[in-house]
């Protein structure tokens, strides 16, 4: 596999190129944080950022998706029965992404491309996606990666990972979609040693600016039902406002509910990224909910990250370390936190 180094500007020119056969998606300043949208005519990227406030998950599996539509119409030959919506799985390229993120689509992936369940969109989606990964050179106080089987430059997941080395990117190709992208850019040349080291250099004082630490390695050992029923829980869940935020911002929620709205006589079945931080997440049609107490909701979701998730496919914990609900929770509540009051009780 190849390693080609651009200028900056020639990466951006070249990037710019693949809207002709890729949708393309890159990271933005918007306001005080960076968000991915579609790359067009007048957007600008900005590649010298932290990390996106919103994972890039929605790329692949977005907030809100018509699953199917339908007519409620009794005189429609197609009446009430379900046709699937129109979607559109072409080929898109994810430029800039950190290695968590790319680490998040694999955790996910575990559970919706699996040999027991295969979820169809997200699974075309993901196959049509080339990531292109962009190693950190300033990972944040927050990022844990590196405890979670990552690192600021990991390369799992990715299809691309770029380097940027000051006035220049080292592109490093990872895989055969990564190549084909590679080589429909213009310009670059092949690395050389000398930039080859270079690139060594600044991954390796990347990985160790990593202060942020947590041990995850006992989770497996521990009793479920010790966990389940550990004295923490309400404490910990005492000043939760049960915002979400946390599911959100999170590249490895997957959780999500389907609603079917009618308008007039045409009707869609959608579905909607949902939280298990709110009320109404297990409501069951009885009216029994057995997640009625905000801090049984709490437990749920450190629960299922650090523990089910763990048992389950017995391949790490259900998180890519981006520290990003330990930014943006309102009331700071920390996931490292949590790691560590499961592994001493
Ligand atoms: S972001 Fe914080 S306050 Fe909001 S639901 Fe998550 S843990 Fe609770
Ligand atoms: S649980 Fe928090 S730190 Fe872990 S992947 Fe989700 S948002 Fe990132």
């Amino acid at each position: 596999m190849e390693n080609k180094v651009f200028s900056k500007d020639e990466w951006l020119e070249g990037i710019k190129a693949l809207q002709s056969e890729y949708k393309v998606f890159v990271p933005v300043k918007a306001g005080d944080f960076h968000k991915f949208v579609r790359l067009e005519e007048q957007t600008i990227p900005d590649l010298d950022y932290q990390n996106t406030r919103l994972s890039p998950k929605s790329l692949v599996y977005p907030e809100s998706e018509r699953m199917f539509e339908f007519s409620t119409d009794e005189n429609d030959p197609d009446y009430n029965i379900l046709k699937e919506a129109q979607k559109d799985f072409g080929p898109q390229a994810i430029i800039g992404l950190r290695p968590c993120d790319a680490h998040g689509f694999l955790i996910v992936k575990r559970n919706f491309d699996n040999p027991e369940y295969k979820d169809p969109w997200w699974v075309r989606r993901y196959e049509a996606s080339t990531l292109v990964g962009l190693g950190c050179n300033e990972p944040c106080g927050t990022c844990f990666c590196s405890s979670v089987g990552g690192g600021p430059f990991d390369e799992e997941g990715l299809d691309v990972l770029l380097f940027d080395l000051e006035d220049q990117y080292l592109a490093k190709a990872l895989t055969e979609k990564g190549s084909t992208l590679l080589a429909k850019l213009d310009g670059g040349s092949e690395a050389s040693d000398k930039e080859l080291s270079k690139a060594e250099e600044v991954k390796k004082a990347a990985q160790e600016k990593i202060s942020s630490k947590v041990d995850t390695s006992k989770l497996a050992d521990k009793d479920v039902l010790e966990l389940f029923n550990a004295p923490f829980w309400e404490d910990l869940a005492f000043a939760c406002i049960n915002c979400g935020t946390c599911t959100f911002l999170c590249p490895t929620c997957w959780c999500f509910d389907i609603q079917d709205e009618v308008y007039q006589k045409i009707g869609d079945r959608i579905r909607n990224w949902d939280a298990c931080m709110f009320p109404l997440f297990t409501l069951h049609g009885s009216g029994h909910n057995p997640r009625s107490e905000k801090f049984q909701r709490v437990r749920q979701r450190f629960m299922h990250k650090l523990k089910y998730y763990v048992d389950k496919y017995g391949n790490g914990v259900q998180c890519s370390g981006c520290g990003r609900c330990v930014q943006f929770c309102p009331v700071n509540i920390d996931i490292r936190h949590v790691i560590e009051l499961m592994n001493s009780h």
